[in-house]
């Protein structure tokens, strides 16, 4: 079907949300089983503890961030953004090592939003853009897709 590819740890199931939860999606916690998906967690990478306080990127998009023109901040306001890109740094080394085909990250997070982010507000309402890891995967080449464009792409549910 296809080569190796990494996902978000959660999306298999892993209870590394803020809240401590998971985002299970049968199909991704499968092929992780198989052992033809890798489960990285940007967030625990860097350091964040599980769980943590939700967290959400100030005034741009996980490019923004990369550049040094936005902050993540969590919602206590503590300035959480170098965490951020620290696991968005080992997110990137986990890559290399996989060499995925794909990457399939959990739509609207901080980290590993693709399409869509949380916009700042702490509000529920989103904005357009990548979170971080997804940004930083980005320009070093990799393709990083949602898992909601996942299991649009022919790939229900075992
Ligand atoms: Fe899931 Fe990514 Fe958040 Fe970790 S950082 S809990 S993998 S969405």
């Amino acid at each position: 079907l296809m080569g190796k590819i990494l996902v978000s740890a959660c999306l298999a199931g892993v209870r590394c949300k803020y809240s401590g939860g998971h985002n299970l999606v049968p199909v991704i916690a499968e092929l992780v089983r198989q052992g033809k998906a890798v489960p990285v967690c940007p967030e625990s990478l860097g350091g964040l503890t599980i769980p943590r306080p939700p967290a959400e990127i100030k005034g741009g998009d996980g490019y923004d961030v990369l550049a040094g023109r936005a902050r993540v901040m969590d919602k206590e306001g503590r300035d959480v953004t170098a965490a951020f890109i620290q696991g968005a740094r080992a997110a990137l080394a986990r890559a290399r090592e996989v060499g995925p085909e794909i990457i399939v990250l959990k739509e609207r997070s901080p980290s590993c939003g693709s399409k869509l982010i949380y916009d700042g507000n702490f509000s529920g309402a989103t904005r357009p853009g990548p979170g971080v890891t997804t940004a930083l995967l980005r320009e070093y080449g990799y393709k990083v897709i949602s898992e909601e464009e996942f299991k649009g792409e022919g790939n229900p549910s075992p």
